[in-house]
């Protein structure tokens, strides 16, 4: 190392000044041995880590120390967790061992600090996800001890706070994994706040442009907005203070990601989702009344008040979230005729929601009954126990047992099953056994007979009919949404599989031995042609199905070699020229697209820019003026994909280290096809008007237009050839403005026809 890198006085008084942050405010930290502890971890930590430096510049210690403080302050953990955080980077970055850790702390921190320490590996191109694998080794850790996860949360915070300093395509690859899985696992765990910091983060450095927008507009209408609130609440102020109640009132700001999330997904302006106000009520219950009971007493003495919204009442009082949220949500009509959302909870249900339920988290020893989160945990440990064979897979399945919800449904006798949402009469079979998932061939639905593909909804009672002779098919694994019944089906067609193979071969022995020919390489020449099959397994399968009766099998294997098997070769030949021709690639000459600067060497070696081919990915169509990145495929073409693309984020979160940044490099020889949907009223003369207009730009050239009306409404699909987004975006005002037409969107997703 330089000498750059050895600390000057300012870097010594930084850290100090951090680390005194920590001390100074430590939170649940009054046992004996704990201060003692830290300050020992911080010790080893700083030692180890001593003279390095992050991007930043900035002494790296810094990094852990800040990770320990929002472990403790921010999540609320103990000494354990604040002595583990600092020691996280210890051993993946200096020559400290795991040994060194536990004979200093004992076990349970270096068990902790473990969990936190990535799987090491040079990075290798054929095997898809070293990601993948360190994510799944971090949620190994998950039944023992929840912490690490915690820790891990706070380690990305951390980093996503200081993200700046990172080179582009790394920016890119943190946000988009912090979106796809740390963001709803923090909300899952109940981080709220934590959960909503790592969205906007990750919009910040995913969308810098649009971020900026969002937070710009949100000041501008800041000051307007607390009037109103104020003038919302000074009427309940009153009503509540009157009936003896202590509590805060305040008004919540909306973040800018659920501002964006919500502009994507209703396709309306800021304007129109910023009209909702949002005002959070907190009381110190009142002794003797039960918690539940005040929060539907505050409800209604504000509907005394404002008039009630009666379809947004959210009770998360009577039956909390399964990440243990508790509150009442309700939205009335305020002042000026605008919704009002309010939010009332007790300041103990504030904590869980403020600092998650799991800071809460019992350890072993004194649980009393089973939590949501503790079931939730348990699906996780099957998942990990039964793994899927692609680790890509398994992410992708972790994130979704985020998402679901919980329904509940009824066995006959009234029991009650918890399942994921979208979970069909074939997921309740498995869940209740593996047999009777095997055997099941329908389900009574509230004593009506339906097929097991139908999904449940809460509430519903099932039983589930089964038959001897029943087995699994194929198909049923588009009917599941549970991983443990998908693996069940997979495990069970598996073991089927290789049944049938057996069966199949025993009966082609036997009836081969008993016209005397020997099972070798010059029968199957024969026979696989002559069945049209491709290979000894799929004869064996059909033979074993039933499928090939052999009842002409003398004929064939006595027969010369002839046409036949001009014909297996011939089919086998077309097959691969298929495949090869669906690629439509373009070479690098004309590429439209640049690899950033900022690549790393090892990938830039791989994608010299020379020998590249890029593909523009079906998915999100992305268009010159489009922001873009690219990602390199196990073929080592380039494919180019907007970053908000949803296939992209799951790229970015499993196989980040091939996205690169790339920049377009217009050419206007090279044009792309864009679609975009129009509809509105028809009238005489509008679809002249359409392609009239099109016509006339001269940096569009339409490829195909379809219209069809239907009741006097329109709606056209128009494909084009256009040469940057500024032509499409011009294109899409001068439709607009024409007499009928009432929307104009450009169509992200689509594939050429
Ligand atoms: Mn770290």
């Amino acid at each position: 190392m330089g000498s750059k890198n050895i600390f000057d006085n300012e870097d010594i008084l930084l850290i100090k000044k951090e680390y005194d942050l920590l001390m100074d405010n430590l939170y649940r930290c009054d046992k004996e041995g704990d201060r003692d502890m830290i300050e020992r971890a911080y010790k080893v930590a700083s030692e180890a880590h001593w003279n390095m430096r992050r991007k930043s510049g900035e002494p790296y210690i810094i990094h852990p120390i800040v990770v320990a403080r929002i472990v403790n302050q921010e999540i609320g953990l103990g000494a354990k967790a604040i002595t583990a955080a600092l020691l996280h980077d210890v051993v993946e970055d200096t020559d400290a061992t795991l040994e060194d850790i536990e004979k200093e702390f004992g076990s349970k921190i270096a068990s902790l600090i473990d969990g936190l320490t990535k799987i090491s590996g040079t990075y290798n191109n054929r095997n898809s996800s070293l990601q993948a694998e360190n994510f799944r080794k971090m949620l190994l850790t998950i039944s023992d001890d929840i912490r690490v996860i915690l820790i891990k949360i706070a380690d990305r915070l951390h980093n996503m706070r200081t993200l700046d300093s990172m080179p582009e395509h790394k920016k890119m690859k943190i946000a988009g994994e912090t979106i796809y899985l740390y963001a709803p696992l923090a909300h899952r765990l109940g981080l709220y706040v934590i959960k909503s910091e790592l969205e906007d983060l990750s919009l910040k450095y995913r969308h810098p442009k649009i971020h900026n927008e969002i937070i710009k507009k949100l000041k501008s209408t800041e000051k307007k907005n607390i009037a109103l609130i104020n003038r919302f609440a000074i009427p309940i102020i009153d009503r509540l203070t009157e009936e003896g109640y202590k509590f805060d009132i305040n008004g919540r700001p909306k973040s800018a990601y659920s501002i964006w999330k919500k502009m994507q997904t209703k396709g309306v302006p800021f304007e129109e989702i910023y009209d909702i106000l949002a005002v959070r009520i907190i009381f110190e219950p009142l002794p003797g009344i039960p918690e539940k009971t005040q929060c539907w007493s505050i409800f209604s003495a504000i509907t005394e008040i404002y008039p009630l919204k009666p379809d947004r009442i959210r009770d998360w009082v009577s039956r909390p979230k399964p990440n243990g949220y508790e509150a009442l949500h309700l939205t009335v009509m305020g002042p000026e005729g605008k919704w009002v959302e309010v939010q009332i909870r007790s300041y103990r249900m504030d904590e869980i929601a403020e600092r998650g339920y799991a800071s809460h988290w019992r350890y072993k020893g004194d649980a009393d009954h089973e939590n949501e989160l503790d079931k939730w945990i348990k699906k996780i440990r099957v998942m990990l126990d039964n793994p899927l064979d692609d680790p890509v897979e398994f992410i992708d399945e972790f994130k979704m047992s985020l998402f679901s919800s919980e329904i509940m449904v009824f066995t006959p006798k009234g029991y009650l099953i918890n399942l994921p949402k979208g979970s069909t009469a074939l997921d309740f079979a498995y869940e209740i056994h593996t047999e009777i998932g095997n055997k099941a061939i329908g389900a009574k639905i509230n004593y009506r007979l339906q097929p097991l593909s139908t999904t449940l909804q809460s509430g519903y009672q099932v039983e589930i009919i089964t038959s001897d002779i029943a087995k699994p098919e194929k198909g049923w694994l588009q009917h599941v949404a549970t991983s443990k019944a998908k693996s069940a089906i997979s495990g069970a067609l598996k073991t089927e599989i290789k049944d049938r193979l057996q069966k199949g071969k025993e009966i082609l022995e036997k009836r081969l031995n008993e016209i005397g020919v020997k099972p070798g390489s010059g029968v199957f020449k024969k026979l696989l042609p002559a069945y049209e099959v491709l290979n000894k397994d799929e004869l064996y399968s059909k033979i074993g199905m039933g499928i090939i009766d052999l009842s002409d099998l003398k004929k064939i294997v006595k027969q010369n070699p002839g046409s036949k098997i001009m014909k297996y070769w011939e089919l086998k030949l077309t097959g691969s020229k298929k495949g090869e021709e669906r690629k439509e690639k373009r070479s690098a000459k004309e590429s439209p697209v640049k690899i950033d600067k900022d690549v790393p060497y090892l990938l830039r070696e791989s994608v010299s820019e020379s020998k590249t081919t890029y593909e523009i990915a079906k998915c999100c169509n992305p268009i010159p003026g489009d922001e873009v990145m690219g990602y390199i495929s196990p073929d080592e073409s380039i494919i180019i994909h907007k970053p908000k693309c949803p296939v992209a984020v799951r790229l970015m979160s499993s196989e980040g280290n091939k996205i690169i940044s790339v920049k377009w490099t217009i050419h206007k020889m090279v044009s792309f096809l864009a679609r975009i949907t129009i509809s509105g009223i028809d009238r005489i003369g509008l679809t002249n008007d359409i392609t009239k207009v099109i016509s006339y730009e001269l940096n569009v050239n339409m490829k195909r237009i379809n219209i069809t009306v239907n009741n006097r409404i329109f709606e056209g699909v128009i494909d084009l050839y256009v040469h940057h987004s500024k032509d499409l975006n011009n294109l899409i005002m001068k439709i607009s403005s024409i007499k009928g037409v009432e929307s104009v969107k450009r169509v992200e997703e689509f594939t050429e026809e």
